[in-house]
Protein backbone atom coordinates (compact mmCIF):
# COMPACT_ATOMS: atom_id res chain seq x y z
CA UNK A 1 0.00 0.00 0.00
CA UNK A 2 1.38 3.34 -0.87
CA UNK A 3 1.06 6.36 1.42
CA UNK A 4 0.31 8.78 -1.06
CA UNK A 5 -0.27 8.47 -4.67
CA UNK A 6 -0.17 11.80 -7.34
CA UNK A 7 -1.63 10.94 -10.81
CA UNK A 8 -0.59 13.09 -13.68
CA UNK A 9 3.11 15.16 -13.61
CA UNK A 10 2.31 18.46 -14.48
CA UNK A 11 2.86 21.79 -12.89
CA UNK A 12 0.30 21.04 -9.70
CA UNK A 13 1.24 16.75 -9.33
CA UNK A 14 5.12 17.53 -9.64
CA UNK A 15 4.16 20.56 -6.87
CA UNK A 16 1.80 18.58 -4.24
CA UNK A 17 4.20 15.38 -4.75
CA UNK A 18 7.23 17.27 -4.14
CA UNK A 19 5.83 18.82 -0.91
CA UNK A 20 4.42 15.43 0.45
CA UNK A 21 7.93 14.11 -0.10
CA UNK A 22 9.78 17.04 1.81
CA UNK A 23 7.84 16.77 4.95
CA UNK A 24 8.01 13.08 4.96
CA UNK A 25 5.85 11.51 2.93
CA UNK A 26 6.37 8.04 0.62
CA UNK A 27 4.70 9.63 -2.59
CA UNK A 28 4.25 7.68 -6.03
CA UNK A 29 3.49 10.06 -8.88
CA UNK A 30 2.11 8.00 -11.91
CA UNK A 31 2.79 10.13 -15.07
CA UNK A 32 1.01 9.01 -18.31
CA UNK A 33 3.59 10.21 -20.97
CA UNK A 34 6.55 8.37 -20.99
CA UNK A 35 8.48 11.15 -22.38
CA UNK A 36 8.81 15.35 -22.22
CA UNK A 37 5.85 16.97 -24.20
CA UNK A 38 4.43 19.70 -25.57
CA UNK A 39 1.46 21.07 -24.58
CA UNK A 40 -1.45 23.34 -25.48
CA UNK A 41 -0.77 26.21 -22.71
CA UNK A 42 0.25 30.13 -23.51
CA UNK A 43 3.46 29.30 -21.43
CA UNK A 44 2.83 32.75 -19.74
CA UNK A 45 3.77 32.81 -15.88
CA UNK A 46 2.46 34.90 -13.83
CA UNK A 47 4.33 36.95 -10.85
CA UNK A 48 2.28 34.15 -7.98
CA UNK A 49 3.42 31.32 -10.68
CA UNK A 50 6.75 32.66 -10.25
CA UNK A 51 6.92 32.77 -6.74
CA UNK A 52 5.81 29.52 -6.13
CA UNK A 53 8.57 27.71 -8.46
CA UNK A 54 11.15 29.95 -7.30
CA UNK A 55 10.15 28.43 -3.23
CA UNK A 56 9.83 25.18 -4.91
CA UNK A 57 13.46 25.31 -5.94
CA UNK A 58 13.02 25.38 -10.24
CA UNK A 59 15.51 28.09 -11.32
CA UNK A 60 13.68 29.21 -14.15
CA UNK A 61 16.33 31.38 -15.15
CA UNK A 62 18.70 28.74 -15.61
CA UNK A 63 16.29 27.18 -17.70
CA UNK A 64 16.08 30.01 -20.05
CA UNK A 65 12.71 31.79 -19.06
CA UNK A 66 12.43 35.21 -20.84
CA UNK A 67 10.52 37.70 -18.65
CA UNK A 68 7.74 39.66 -19.61
CA UNK A 69 6.45 43.15 -18.72
CA UNK A 70 4.29 44.72 -21.13
CA UNK A 71 1.21 43.65 -22.71
CA UNK A 72 -0.01 44.85 -25.96
CA UNK A 73 -3.00 44.55 -27.39
CA UNK A 74 -4.40 44.36 -31.31
CA UNK A 75 -7.43 44.60 -32.86
CA UNK A 76 -7.20 45.15 -36.85
CA UNK A 77 -5.51 49.06 -36.61
CA UNK A 78 -5.73 49.83 -32.95
CA UNK A 79 -2.80 48.70 -30.93
CA UNK A 80 -2.94 49.31 -27.21
CA UNK A 81 0.20 48.76 -25.53
CA UNK A 82 0.40 48.68 -21.65
CA UNK A 83 3.15 48.02 -18.75
CA UNK A 84 2.53 44.63 -16.81
CA UNK A 85 1.82 45.66 -12.90
CA UNK A 86 4.27 43.19 -12.00
CA UNK A 87 7.39 41.22 -13.70
CA UNK A 88 6.05 37.96 -15.54
CA UNK A 89 7.82 34.96 -16.66
CA UNK A 90 7.86 32.89 -20.13
CA UNK A 91 8.81 29.26 -20.10
CA UNK A 92 8.07 26.16 -22.44
CA UNK A 93 5.60 23.55 -20.83
CA UNK A 94 7.85 20.81 -22.36
CA UNK A 95 11.15 22.49 -20.43
CA UNK A 96 8.74 23.41 -17.00
CA UNK A 97 7.13 20.16 -16.74
CA UNK A 98 10.27 18.49 -16.83
CA UNK A 99 12.22 20.32 -14.58
CA UNK A 100 8.99 20.10 -12.41
CA UNK A 101 8.96 16.22 -12.16
CA UNK A 102 12.94 16.08 -12.13
CA UNK A 103 12.42 18.12 -9.01
CA UNK A 104 10.27 16.41 -7.17
CA UNK A 105 12.54 12.97 -8.33
CA UNK A 106 15.09 14.43 -6.25
CA UNK A 107 12.72 15.59 -3.09
CA UNK A 108 12.50 11.42 -3.02
CA UNK A 109 8.88 10.72 -5.15
CA UNK A 110 8.80 7.99 -7.32
CA UNK A 111 7.93 8.77 -10.59
CA UNK A 112 6.84 6.63 -12.87
CA UNK A 113 6.33 7.51 -16.50
CA UNK A 114 4.43 5.90 -19.10
CA UNK A 115 1.77 4.91 -16.49
CA UNK A 116 -1.64 6.02 -17.45
CA UNK A 117 -4.42 5.69 -14.98
CA UNK A 118 -7.60 3.82 -15.99
CA UNK A 119 -9.86 4.25 -13.19
CA UNK A 120 -9.97 5.08 -9.49
CA UNK A 121 -12.04 3.63 -6.76
CA UNK A 122 -12.51 4.16 -3.24
CA UNK A 123 -12.47 1.04 -1.14
CA UNK A 124 -12.90 0.33 2.62
CA UNK A 125 -9.07 1.08 3.37
CA UNK A 126 -8.01 3.37 1.23
CA UNK A 127 -8.21 3.71 -2.61
CA UNK A 128 -7.47 1.17 -5.60
CA UNK A 129 -5.93 2.71 -9.16
CA UNK A 130 -6.20 0.97 -12.13
CA UNK A 131 -3.06 1.41 -14.74
CA UNK A 132 -3.77 0.61 -18.38
CA UNK A 133 -1.94 -2.89 -19.09
CA UNK A 134 -4.40 -4.15 -16.01
CA UNK A 135 -1.76 -3.43 -13.18
CA UNK A 136 -3.30 -1.89 -9.39
CA UNK A 137 -2.10 0.43 -7.12
CA UNK A 138 -3.51 0.69 -3.70
CA UNK A 139 -2.88 4.37 -1.55
CA UNK A 140 -4.46 5.60 1.77
CA UNK A 141 -4.61 9.39 -0.15
CA UNK A 142 -4.92 10.20 -3.20
CA UNK A 143 -4.52 12.98 -5.51
CA UNK A 144 -5.88 14.02 -8.76
CA UNK A 145 -4.07 16.40 -10.99
CA UNK A 146 -4.57 15.14 -14.61
CA UNK A 147 -5.51 18.50 -15.67
CA UNK A 148 -7.55 18.97 -18.51
CA UNK A 149 -7.73 15.25 -18.93
CA UNK A 150 -10.64 13.68 -17.19
CA UNK A 151 -10.34 10.09 -15.55
CA UNK A 152 -13.28 7.69 -16.66
CA UNK A 153 -16.22 8.07 -14.80
CA UNK A 154 -15.39 11.02 -12.98
CA UNK A 155 -16.40 13.61 -15.34
CA UNK A 156 -15.93 17.64 -14.78
CA UNK A 157 -18.95 20.10 -14.73
CA UNK A 158 -19.65 22.04 -18.57
CA UNK A 159 -17.94 24.92 -16.98
CA UNK A 160 -19.73 28.78 -18.09
CA UNK A 161 -17.88 28.85 -21.52
CA UNK A 162 -16.84 25.37 -23.38
CA UNK A 163 -17.41 26.09 -27.09
CA UNK A 164 -13.90 27.31 -27.41
CA UNK A 165 -10.91 25.20 -29.24
CA UNK A 166 -7.14 26.11 -28.51
CA UNK A 167 -4.29 25.74 -30.89
CA UNK A 168 -0.83 26.02 -29.80
CA UNK A 169 2.41 26.45 -32.24
CA UNK A 170 6.19 27.33 -31.47
CA UNK A 171 7.33 29.47 -34.22
CA UNK A 172 10.87 30.82 -34.76
CA UNK A 173 10.37 34.38 -36.07
CA UNK A 174 11.78 36.63 -38.18
CA UNK A 175 14.71 38.66 -35.97
CA UNK A 176 12.73 41.76 -36.41
CA UNK A 177 9.95 40.14 -35.17
CA UNK A 178 11.74 38.55 -32.65
CA UNK A 179 13.13 42.15 -31.62
CA UNK A 180 9.55 43.45 -31.69
CA UNK A 181 7.94 40.92 -29.21
CA UNK A 182 10.74 41.21 -26.36
CA UNK A 183 9.36 40.86 -22.88
CA UNK A 184 5.86 41.47 -24.35
CA UNK A 185 2.83 39.10 -24.77
CA UNK A 186 0.81 40.40 -27.85
CA UNK A 187 -2.80 39.91 -27.78
CA UNK A 188 -4.83 39.76 -30.76
CA UNK A 189 -8.26 39.72 -30.69
CA UNK A 190 -9.92 38.75 -33.77
CA UNK A 191 -13.63 37.42 -34.80
CA UNK A 192 -14.14 35.08 -32.60
CA UNK A 193 -11.45 34.37 -30.38
CA UNK A 194 -7.79 35.79 -29.19
CA UNK A 195 -4.62 34.97 -29.92
CA UNK A 196 -1.13 35.57 -27.55
CA UNK A 197 2.08 35.57 -28.93
CA UNK A 198 4.83 36.14 -26.99
CA UNK A 199 8.76 34.80 -26.65
CA UNK A 200 10.04 31.91 -24.81
CA UNK A 201 13.58 30.45 -24.52
CA UNK A 202 15.98 29.72 -27.09
CA UNK A 203 14.53 32.36 -29.29
CA UNK A 204 11.08 30.88 -29.95
CA UNK A 205 8.06 31.72 -30.02
CA UNK A 206 4.65 30.38 -28.85
CA UNK A 207 1.28 31.50 -30.46
CA UNK A 208 -1.56 29.82 -28.34
CA UNK A 209 -4.92 30.83 -29.36
CA UNK A 210 -8.67 30.48 -28.73
CA UNK A 211 -11.37 29.93 -31.45
CA UNK A 212 -15.09 29.29 -31.11
CA UNK A 213 -16.18 25.85 -32.47
CA UNK A 214 -18.67 27.95 -35.16
CA UNK A 215 -15.74 30.41 -36.15
CA UNK A 216 -13.20 27.42 -36.76
CA UNK A 217 -15.93 25.06 -38.66
CA UNK A 218 -16.35 28.59 -40.68
CA UNK A 219 -12.72 28.01 -41.74
CA UNK A 220 -13.74 24.15 -43.00
CA UNK A 221 -12.13 23.17 -39.48
CA UNK A 222 -8.61 24.03 -41.47
CA UNK A 223 -5.47 25.95 -39.15
CA UNK A 224 -4.14 27.27 -42.23
CA UNK A 225 -7.92 28.97 -43.08
CA UNK A 226 -7.91 30.06 -39.47
CA UNK A 227 -4.59 31.68 -39.41
CA UNK A 228 -5.45 33.35 -42.92
CA UNK A 229 -8.68 34.66 -41.44
CA UNK A 230 -7.28 36.19 -38.22
CA UNK A 231 -4.46 37.47 -40.88
CA UNK A 232 -7.31 39.12 -43.04
CA UNK A 233 -9.01 41.04 -39.45
CA UNK A 234 -5.49 41.73 -38.67
CA UNK A 235 -2.38 43.16 -40.54
CA UNK A 236 -0.78 43.46 -37.49
CA UNK A 237 -1.20 39.62 -36.68
CA UNK A 238 0.13 38.67 -40.72
CA UNK A 239 3.35 41.13 -40.55
CA UNK A 240 4.49 39.42 -37.01
CA UNK A 241 4.11 35.60 -39.00
CA UNK A 242 5.50 36.86 -42.18
CA UNK A 243 9.10 34.83 -42.53
CA UNK A 244 8.46 32.71 -39.49
CA UNK A 245 9.17 28.84 -39.59
CA UNK A 246 6.65 26.81 -37.69
CA UNK A 247 8.88 24.19 -35.03
CA UNK A 248 6.39 21.19 -36.08
CA UNK A 249 4.71 20.35 -38.85
CA UNK A 250 0.84 20.35 -37.22
CA UNK A 251 -0.39 22.56 -34.07
CA UNK A 252 -1.39 21.14 -30.86
CA UNK A 253 -5.08 21.27 -30.65
CA UNK A 254 -8.22 20.80 -27.77
CA UNK A 255 -11.55 21.43 -27.47
CA UNK A 256 -14.44 21.00 -24.55
CA UNK A 257 -12.46 23.56 -22.18
CA UNK A 258 -14.91 24.19 -19.28
CA UNK A 259 -13.59 27.22 -18.48
CA UNK A 260 -15.46 28.76 -15.32
CA UNK A 261 -15.18 25.40 -14.12
CA UNK A 262 -14.71 24.98 -9.81
CA UNK A 263 -15.31 21.57 -7.88
CA UNK A 264 -17.53 21.67 -5.13
CA UNK A 265 -16.78 18.82 -3.58
CA UNK A 266 -14.46 16.22 -3.17
CA UNK A 267 -15.62 13.48 -4.99
CA UNK A 268 -14.24 9.58 -3.96
CA UNK A 269 -12.52 11.17 -1.09
CA UNK A 270 -9.95 12.57 -3.18
CA UNK A 271 -7.72 15.72 -3.34
CA UNK A 272 -8.56 16.84 -6.93
CA UNK A 273 -5.88 19.90 -8.22
CA UNK A 274 -5.04 21.98 -11.18
CA UNK A 275 -7.51 21.82 -13.48
CA UNK A 276 -9.32 18.78 -12.33
CA UNK A 277 -10.02 21.68 -9.55
CA UNK A 278 -10.97 25.37 -11.01
CA UNK A 279 -10.42 26.28 -14.60
CA UNK A 280 -9.84 29.93 -15.16
CA UNK A 281 -9.82 31.42 -18.82
CA UNK A 282 -6.40 31.30 -20.56
CA UNK A 283 -6.16 34.73 -21.39
CA UNK A 284 -5.79 35.62 -17.53
CA UNK A 285 -2.09 33.96 -17.31
CA UNK A 286 -3.17 32.28 -14.16
CA UNK A 287 -3.88 28.68 -14.85
CA UNK A 288 -0.29 27.49 -13.36
CA UNK A 289 -0.39 30.10 -10.20
CA UNK A 290 -3.70 28.16 -9.57
CA UNK A 291 -2.35 24.96 -10.05
CA UNK A 292 0.47 25.73 -7.91
CA UNK A 293 -1.49 27.04 -5.06
CA UNK A 294 -3.95 24.34 -5.21
CA UNK A 295 -0.69 21.75 -4.80
CA UNK A 296 0.06 23.65 -1.30
CA UNK A 297 -3.18 23.88 0.11
CA UNK A 298 -3.60 20.07 -0.59
CA UNK A 299 -0.64 19.55 0.79
CA UNK A 300 -1.29 21.76 3.98
CA UNK A 301 -4.11 20.70 4.40
CA UNK A 302 -3.18 16.97 4.34
CA UNK A 303 -0.97 17.70 6.74
CA UNK A 304 -2.87 19.29 9.63
CA UNK A 305 -4.94 16.18 8.76
CA UNK A 306 -8.01 17.53 7.43
CA UNK A 307 -9.78 15.73 4.69
CA UNK A 308 -9.89 16.26 1.03
CA UNK A 309 -14.20 17.84 1.33
CA UNK A 310 -12.04 20.58 2.91
CA UNK A 311 -9.51 20.92 0.99
CA UNK A 312 -12.02 21.31 -1.80
CA UNK A 313 -13.76 23.87 0.17
CA UNK A 314 -10.99 25.96 0.91
CA UNK A 315 -9.82 26.06 -2.93
CA UNK A 316 -13.44 27.07 -3.93
CA UNK A 317 -13.05 29.88 -1.56
CA UNK A 318 -9.68 30.85 -2.58
CA UNK A 319 -10.31 30.96 -6.51
CA UNK A 320 -13.93 31.05 -7.86
CA UNK A 321 -14.28 35.15 -7.70
CA UNK A 322 -11.34 35.14 -9.85
CA UNK A 323 -12.57 32.08 -12.44
CA UNK A 324 -15.97 33.57 -12.75
CA UNK A 325 -14.37 37.25 -13.61
CA UNK A 326 -11.88 35.53 -15.66
CA UNK A 327 -15.04 33.87 -17.47
CA UNK A 328 -17.19 36.49 -17.93
CA UNK A 329 -14.41 38.51 -19.20
CA UNK A 330 -13.39 35.63 -21.72
CA UNK A 331 -16.84 35.10 -22.95
CA UNK A 332 -16.92 38.91 -24.05
CA UNK A 333 -13.53 38.80 -25.68
CA UNK A 334 -14.96 36.28 -27.91
CA UNK A 335 -18.04 38.55 -28.85
CA UNK A 336 -17.40 40.69 -31.77
CA UNK A 337 -19.15 43.87 -30.61
CA UNK A 338 -17.24 44.26 -27.32
CA UNK A 339 -13.92 43.60 -29.16
CA UNK A 340 -15.13 46.49 -30.81
CA UNK A 341 -16.23 48.27 -27.83
CA UNK A 342 -12.88 47.72 -26.11
CA UNK A 343 -10.87 48.75 -28.68
CA UNK A 344 -12.63 51.80 -29.80
CA UNK A 345 -12.02 52.60 -25.75
CA UNK A 346 -8.27 51.67 -26.36
CA UNK A 347 -8.71 54.49 -29.25
CA UNK A 348 -9.63 56.89 -26.84
CA UNK A 349 -7.05 56.84 -24.46
CA UNK A 350 -4.08 55.59 -26.35
CA UNK A 351 -1.49 54.40 -23.92
CA UNK A 352 1.90 55.05 -23.90
CA UNK A 353 4.00 55.98 -27.35
CA UNK A 354 1.57 56.93 -30.12
CA UNK A 355 2.86 54.28 -32.50
CA UNK A 356 2.16 55.14 -36.10
CA UNK A 357 -1.35 54.19 -35.31
CA UNK A 358 -1.83 57.77 -33.42
CA UNK A 359 0.32 60.10 -35.17
CA UNK A 360 1.12 63.42 -33.10
CA UNK A 361 -0.89 65.54 -34.97
CA UNK A 362 -4.18 63.66 -34.95
CA UNK A 363 -3.50 61.12 -31.59
CA UNK A 364 -6.76 59.63 -32.80
CA UNK A 365 -10.53 60.48 -34.30
CA UNK A 366 -11.34 62.01 -30.93
CA UNK A 367 -8.27 64.25 -30.20
CA UNK A 368 -7.53 65.85 -33.64
CA UNK A 369 -4.86 68.16 -33.24
CA UNK A 370 -6.08 72.08 -34.69
CA UNK A 371 -9.80 71.87 -34.60
CA UNK A 372 -10.63 70.47 -31.06
CA UNK A 373 -14.27 68.35 -31.25
CA UNK A 374 -17.12 68.69 -29.47
CA UNK A 375 -15.71 66.89 -26.31
CA UNK A 376 -12.72 69.46 -26.57
CA UNK A 377 -14.81 72.79 -26.90
CA UNK A 378 -11.38 75.13 -27.10
CA UNK A 379 -12.37 78.64 -27.62
CA UNK A 380 -9.27 79.86 -29.05
CA UNK A 381 -7.48 77.21 -31.06
CA UNK A 382 -5.36 78.03 -33.71
CA UNK A 383 -2.45 77.07 -35.48
CA UNK A 384 -0.38 79.69 -33.81
CA UNK A 385 -2.34 80.67 -30.93
CA UNK A 386 -2.79 77.75 -28.66
CA UNK A 387 -6.29 76.90 -27.39
CA UNK A 388 -6.93 77.82 -23.76
CA UNK A 389 -9.31 77.22 -21.45
CA UNK A 390 -10.74 74.01 -23.03
CA UNK A 391 -12.80 72.70 -20.62
CA UNK A 392 -13.64 72.31 -16.93
CA UNK A 393 -12.82 68.16 -17.87
CA UNK A 394 -9.77 68.83 -20.00
CA UNK A 395 -7.96 71.96 -19.45
CA UNK A 396 -5.52 71.57 -22.10
CA UNK A 397 -3.12 74.94 -21.82
CA UNK A 398 -1.09 75.87 -24.81
CA UNK A 399 -2.08 72.85 -27.28
CA UNK A 400 -1.41 73.70 -30.71
CA UNK A 401 0.38 71.54 -33.47
CA UNK A 402 3.89 73.68 -32.36
CA UNK A 403 3.13 74.18 -28.62
CA UNK A 404 2.30 70.40 -27.44
CA UNK A 405 -0.65 70.23 -24.65
CA UNK A 406 0.89 70.16 -21.03
CA UNK A 407 -0.75 68.72 -17.57
CA UNK A 408 -4.09 68.09 -19.18
CA UNK A 409 -5.90 66.45 -16.45
CA UNK A 410 -5.81 63.62 -14.01
CA UNK A 411 -7.18 61.58 -17.32
CA UNK A 412 -5.72 63.15 -20.18
CA UNK A 413 -1.85 63.51 -19.04
CA UNK A 414 -0.96 64.12 -22.59
CA UNK A 415 2.75 65.56 -22.57
CA UNK A 416 4.53 67.33 -25.15
CA UNK A 417 2.45 66.12 -28.07
CA UNK A 418 3.29 67.21 -31.31
CA UNK A 419 4.94 65.66 -34.48
CA UNK A 420 8.00 66.59 -33.20
CA UNK A 421 7.27 65.32 -28.88
CA UNK A 422 5.11 62.37 -29.52
CA UNK A 423 3.06 61.58 -26.79
CA UNK A 424 3.75 59.28 -24.16
CA UNK A 425 1.46 57.91 -21.45
CA UNK A 426 -1.27 59.96 -23.20
CA UNK A 427 -3.53 57.95 -20.55
CA UNK A 428 -3.52 56.35 -17.39
CA UNK A 429 -7.16 54.12 -17.72
CA UNK A 430 -5.95 51.38 -19.82
CA UNK A 431 -2.99 50.60 -17.72
CA UNK A 432 -5.19 50.95 -14.90
CA UNK A 433 -7.45 48.39 -16.75
CA UNK A 434 -5.32 45.84 -17.48
CA UNK A 435 -4.43 46.30 -13.86
CA UNK A 436 -7.38 45.84 -12.17
CA UNK A 437 -8.26 42.94 -13.91
CA UNK A 438 -4.96 41.44 -13.12
CA UNK A 439 -5.10 42.50 -10.17
CA UNK A 440 -8.92 40.49 -10.04
CA UNK A 441 -8.08 37.32 -11.63
CA UNK A 442 -4.60 36.77 -9.56
CA UNK A 443 -4.83 34.55 -6.16
CA UNK A 444 -5.52 37.08 -3.45
CA UNK A 445 -2.94 37.82 -1.04
CA UNK A 446 -4.96 36.33 1.96
CA UNK A 447 -4.81 32.92 0.28
CA UNK A 448 -1.16 33.21 -0.55
CA UNK A 449 -0.83 34.18 3.33
CA UNK A 450 -2.22 31.14 4.27
CA UNK A 451 0.52 28.98 2.26
CA UNK A 452 3.11 30.92 3.14
CA UNK A 453 3.91 32.43 -0.04
CA UNK A 454 3.24 35.90 1.09
CA UNK A 455 6.42 35.27 3.85
CA UNK A 456 8.64 34.64 0.06
CA UNK A 457 7.51 37.49 -1.40
CA UNK A 458 8.50 39.87 1.49
C1 LIG B 1 -5.09 27.31 -24.51
C2 LIG B 1 -4.59 27.38 -23.12
C3 LIG B 1 -3.67 28.38 -22.79
C4 LIG B 1 -3.20 28.47 -21.48
N1 LIG B 1 -2.28 29.44 -21.18
C5 LIG B 1 -1.82 29.56 -19.91
C6 LIG B 1 -0.82 30.50 -19.59
O1 LIG B 1 -0.30 31.20 -20.45
N2 LIG B 1 -0.42 30.58 -18.29
C7 LIG B 1 -0.94 29.80 -17.31
O2 LIG B 1 -0.56 29.94 -16.15
N3 LIG B 1 -1.88 28.86 -17.60
C8 LIG B 1 -2.32 28.72 -18.87
N4 LIG B 1 -3.24 27.75 -19.17
C9 LIG B 1 -3.75 26.90 -18.11
C10 LIG B 1 -2.73 25.86 -17.68
O3 LIG B 1 -2.26 25.13 -18.79
C11 LIG B 1 -3.36 24.88 -16.68
O4 LIG B 1 -4.11 25.58 -15.74
C12 LIG B 1 -2.30 24.06 -15.96
O5 LIG B 1 -1.53 23.33 -16.89
C13 LIG B 1 -2.95 23.11 -14.99
O6 LIG B 1 -1.97 22.29 -14.44
P1 LIG B 1 -2.33 20.79 -13.99
O7 LIG B 1 -1.11 20.27 -13.31
O8 LIG B 1 -3.61 20.80 -13.26
O9 LIG B 1 -2.62 19.98 -15.34
P2 LIG B 1 -1.77 19.71 -16.66
O10 LIG B 1 -0.76 20.74 -16.85
O11 LIG B 1 -2.77 19.50 -17.72
O12 LIG B 1 -1.02 18.36 -16.35
C14 LIG B 1 -1.71 17.14 -16.23
C15 LIG B 1 -0.74 15.98 -16.31
O13 LIG B 1 -1.42 14.78 -16.03
C16 LIG B 1 -1.08 13.79 -16.97
N5 LIG B 1 -2.23 12.88 -17.09
C17 LIG B 1 -3.42 13.13 -17.65
N6 LIG B 1 -4.23 12.08 -17.55
C18 LIG B 1 -3.53 11.11 -16.93
C19 LIG B 1 -3.82 9.78 -16.54
N7 LIG B 1 -5.02 9.24 -16.80
N8 LIG B 1 -2.86 9.06 -15.92
C20 LIG B 1 -1.65 9.61 -15.65
N9 LIG B 1 -1.31 10.85 -15.99
C21 LIG B 1 -2.25 11.61 -16.61
C22 LIG B 1 -0.80 14.56 -18.25
O14 LIG B 1 0.01 13.83 -19.14
C23 LIG B 1 -0.11 15.82 -17.68
O15 LIG B 1 1.27 15.65 -17.56
C24 LIG B 1 -3.69 27.59 -20.48
C25 LIG B 1 -4.61 26.60 -20.83
C26 LIG B 1 -5.04 26.48 -22.14
C27 LIG B 1 -6.00 25.40 -22.48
Amino acid sequence: MTSALVIGGGPAGAEVARLLAARGREVLLLERDAAPQDRVCGEFLSREAVLYLRSAGVDLQALGAVPIDTVRVIARDVIAEVALPFEASSLSRRVLDEASLSNAAAQGVRVERGAHVTSLVRTATGHRVELAGGRAVHADAVFVATGKHELRGHKRGAGLQNDLVAFKLHYVLSNENARAIERCVELTLFPGGYAGLQPIERGRANLCLLVRRAHFARCGHQFPALLEAIAEASPHFASRLQGASPCWRKPLAMTSLPYGYVRGHATDDAFWLGDQGAVIPSFSGDGMSIALHSARLAADTFRAGETPETFQRLLSRDVRAQVRLATLLSRALVQTGTQRLLMEFARFFPARETSEFFPARETSKFFPARETSKFFPARETSEFFPARETSEFFPARETSEFFPARETSEFFPARETSEFFPARETSKLLPRLVKAIATHTRVADAALERTGLLDIRA
